[in-house]
């Protein structure tokens, strides 16, 4: 009669460290309307086009574990490129919470349109 409960022992429960260092990270986003950056790799802009839901890629680039700027490709590009900043993450769905690349991808440096 005793109803039986399951207790699930959470114990050891592996929090991630904290003190990660950062790398270069690169992660997938649609382009967005107004968007004026350029690919580097093939140095065209990365354009939002209505009729194809084109894809870049948003490389926050580390060097030493800093911070050093964004880079943006064409999602096609990155692959081409050989992905040097490794295997660019689509859009973050199962993302426990907001990383750098995230907030700093939302927030390219302001780029006057020429
Ligand atoms: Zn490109």
């Amino acid at each position: 009669m005793a109803p039986t409960t399951t207790r699930r022992s959470r114990a050891g429960g592996r929090a991630a460290p904290r003190s990660r260092r950062w790398t270069s990270r690169a992660v997938l986003r649609a382009i967005e309307p107004g968007s004026s950056v350029t690919c580097v790799e093939c140095g065209e802009p990365v354009k939002f086009r209505a009729k194809v839901k084109a894809q870049q890629a948003i490389c926050n680039v580390y060097v030493k574990g800093v911070w050093d700027r964004v880079e943006h490709y064409h999602a096609e590009c990155y692959t081409t490129a050989g992905a040097p900043y490794g295997e660019a993450q689509p859009p973050a769905a199962t993302t426990p919470r907001r990383g750098a690349a995230a907030s700093a991808a939302a927030r390219p440096a302001p780029a006057p349109a020429a």
